[in-house]
């Protein structure tokens, strides 16, 4: 049987930032993906010559001194990456349905003075919530790693309400509604939506957002040089089919080709209800904990439409717009035409060879509700009632993508899609949702789950951790290194690299 220090299973961001942190510090790891391709959310694929982005399409923090870029410098990946910094005057534009658009835009002076233009009585109370939002940034900025720490604590945010906390400070309506109009990137909830989880995405935003250019497989495999480099292995077609206990240790994983694996560590990059289902002679785990995991609430799911452009028809924009439907910005439920369309992010990829793009990304909020039905199905087998609600439902997104920026509609040239049930069959992300479990607000005790498990040898990692995205999954890989390697030596390595 092959032995390792560590296994890592599943080779998304996660699971490959988990690597490439443990082989930089001398572990001996094995990363087993399922796909024959690695990156889970980051892939990037094929279509009639353009390359489509599976999740990943703009991250934060990037600039020089930033945490994302110290993170990356850290990993050896950061002067490798084709980033584009997106437009600093607004790199998040939000279209409301009653014609006014109004943007987000990097730095806090900037971003101030930009809402304070339309809202100037509010100034002071923009500034006051500028500071909530970068105090709980800079929970995990550079000098905290420095300090010998991942995080700063934190607890108090993860138990306010984003939407609360936004309402005590800002009085029009309007305006707090644009200051949580980037709810798409976190599935924002008026109930749920800690000001943690809202705080971190949008502080990262605003020190430095920049877009993949040419894909976002290019970081999966950038990390897998990294890894490689460093002494580790990643197996691809390698899917986890049990995790092998004796007693309350992990001894060996066995994949579906009958191969059993054994390490020291075991760590997980799954869906957390993926993960313990795949405990094998479990005596450590009652009952009840199963019944807890599958019952966590999972966020919704993103219905994505691609649109292949003709050559040379729309030239590249160099900012994510957010087009609403329904203006409660806290809401993934709304009504276009029949068709469950609360909001679309319109996202262009930038890529190296044109000023023009040639592709467009619309994502969809879908609620879980939606797609149930469907539920039962396997990819490429759904029915055809599914193929014609996927078409009409597609055909409505881009009907409303339209109303907003009528260009389009003349310049496509194909149509492809996939619906949370194609990233649950991709993924197994339960239901397809797009970020993991939710952390609730009202009760983060019971949804944020720790890197350790009761098995003594098994740690977990991934986007249901602790936040979801580049950020948040790339500090869940910390937490849970920081395991094995020590926060204290872990944080200082990353933080004075
Ligand atoms: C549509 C969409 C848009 C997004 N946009 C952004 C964005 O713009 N910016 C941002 O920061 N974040 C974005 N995100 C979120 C971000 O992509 C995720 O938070 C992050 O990539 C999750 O990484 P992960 O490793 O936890 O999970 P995943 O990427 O899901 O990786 C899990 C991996 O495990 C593998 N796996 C599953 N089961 C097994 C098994 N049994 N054995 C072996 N392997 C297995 C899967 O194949 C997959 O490769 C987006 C997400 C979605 C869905």
């Amino acid at each position: 049987m092959r032995e390792y220090d560590v296994i890592v299973i599943g080779g998304g961001l996660g699971g490959l930032t988990t690597a490439a942190m443990l082989s930089k510090e001398g572990l001996g790891v094995l990363v087993v993906e399922q796909h024959s391709v690695i990156g889970g959310c980051l892939q990037s694929f094929s279509r009639a010559g353009r390359t489509l982005d599976t999740g990943m399409h703009y991250v934060g923090s990037l600039d020089n001194g930033e945490i994302m870029h110290q993170y990356f410098k850290y990993l050896g990946v950061i002067d490798s990456l084709k980033l584009r910094k997106l437009d600093e005057n607004g790199f998040d534009h939000f279209h409301f349905s009653d014609g006014t658009t109004y943007c987000h835009a990097m730095g806090y002076e900037r971003f101030a003075e930009t809402l304070a233009a339309h809202f100037p009585e509010e100034l002071g109370n923009i500034e006051s919530l500028c500071r909530t939002i970068e105090r709980v940034g800079n929970l995990i900025s550079p000098a905290i790693l420095r300090e010998g720490k991942i995080s700063n604590g934190g607890a108090e945010y993860m138990a306010t309400s984003a939407y609360g906390e936004i309402g005590r400070h800002i009085r029009s309506e309007k305006l707090q509604r644009i200051f949580a109009a980037n709810s798409g990137l976190y599935a924002g909830d008026r109930l749920t939506t800690s000001l943690y989880e809202y705080g971190m995405i949008t502080h990262s935003n605003i020190k430095g957002a920049y877009a993949f250019v040419d894909g976002s497989q290019q970081l999966a495999d950038l990390l897998v040089e990294q890894i490689v480099a460093n002494g580790g292995e990643v197996q691809l077609g390698a899917k986890v089919a049990k995790i092998n206990l004796n007693g309350a240790k992990a001894e060996h994983i066995t994949i579906e080709s009958g191969e059993q694996i054994a390490a020291k560590w075991v760590i997980s990059s799954l869906h957390p209800a993926v993960t313990f289902s795949l405990l094998e002679n479990n005596t450590v785990y009652k009952k009840a904990f199963f019944s807890r995991m599958n019952s966590m609430p999972n966020t919704y799911g993103i219905f994505t439409t691609y649109l292949l452009l003709k050559p040379q028809s729309i030239k590249y924009i160099n900012k994510n717009n957010y087009l609403f439907n329904n203006d409660d910005v806290w809401s993934a439920t709304g009504n276009y035409k029949g068709h469950n369309i609360a909001s679309t992010l319109l996202c262009m990829q930038p890529n190296s060879s044109s000023e023009y793009t040639d592709v467009v990304t619309l994502l969809t909020p879908m609620p879980h509700a939606v797609y149930e039905q469907w539920n039962n199905t396997r990819f490429a087998d759904r029915g055809v009632g599914y193929k014609e609600w996927k078409e009409s439902f597609s055909e409505a997104v881009i009907d409303f993508a339209c109303s907003f920026y009528p260009e389009l509609r003349g310049a496509i040239e194909r149509v492809y899609t996939a619906s949370p049930l194609t990233y649950r069959d991709y993924t197994a992300a339960p239901l397809g949702c797009a970020y993991g479990v939710v952390k609730d607000c009202r009760n983060p005790l019971v949804t944020l789950l720790p890197a350790k498990t009761r098995i003594e040898n098994m740690l977990i990692t991934g986007q249901s951790l602790n936040i979801h995205g580049c950020l948040g999954t790339t500090v869940s890989s910390a937490v849970t290194c920081s395991e094995i390697l020590g926060t204290e030596y872990l944080a200082k390595k990353i933080g004075n690299a």
